[in-house]
């Protein structure tokens, strides 16, 4: 299985990538975390990246792009892989086609996790509190609910074009969600 989740910040793609990764034996790969964890051992990944992050921008294309295709390249995504927060950009869009297209295989669905604004704004300053994360602040949340939008949610009408995509109601509780989600992906059929 090869899977992309995404929604806007705060959607709650983090916990349900963990649940969808598991039911499939598939490694769920968050470009966000992998830029965390270069953040805080302080790698040269890291400290570019830390730039953009703390300032609600996308890591440029390039340095992103490269970054996924050394991560799907480990043993562990050789038979799928659900991406957690790529592609972002129409140009990320395009690289992951060409890596899935090199390896033979293709993307098997896209799960869009909805949700309304106001709940979003709550969970992400509820996690500010619990995690503390630098892009957090409220100033830098609105920042990235607009990239988002500018940036990310055109490419759902790319993954609707390809009949791809499954919208999910992401709101609730997380395993109200995790049941849909599941409810959704049953309808694929699998490779
Ligand atoms: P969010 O909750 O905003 O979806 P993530 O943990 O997915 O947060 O990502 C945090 C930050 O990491 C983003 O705001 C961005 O700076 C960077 N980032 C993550 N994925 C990408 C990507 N595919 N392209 C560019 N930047 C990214």
């Amino acid at each position: 299985m090869r899977l992309i989740i995404m929604g806007p910040p705060g959607a709650g793609k983090g916990t349900q990538a963990r649940f969808i990764a598991e039911h499939f034996g598939i490694p769920a790969i968050s470009t966000g975390d992998i830029f965390r964890a270069n953040v805080s051992q302080g790698t040269p990944l890291g400290v570019e990246a830390k730039k953009y992050m703390d300032a609600g921008e996308y890591v440029p294309d390039e340095v992103t792009n490269l970054m996924v295709r050394n991560r799907i390249d480990e043993d562990d995504a050789v038979s799928g892989f659900l991406l957690d927060g790529y592609p972002r950009t129409l140009a990320q869009v395009e690289e992951l086609d060409g890596m899935i297209n090199f390896t033979g295989h293709r993307l098997d669905a896209v799960v869009v996790l909805t949700v309304d604004q106001d709940e979003i704004v709550q969970r992400l300053l509820q996690r500010a509190e619990v995690e503390g994360r630098a892009d957090d602040t409220e100033d830098v949340v609105r920042r990235r609910q607009e990239v988002y939008l500018e940036q990310t949610s055109p490419l759902i009408e790319v993954y609707k074009s390809r009949d791809l995509v499954h919208e999910v109601d992401g709101m609730g509780e997380v395993d109200e969600v995790t049941a849909r989600i599941f409810a959704a992906l049953d309808v694929v059929p699998q490779s």
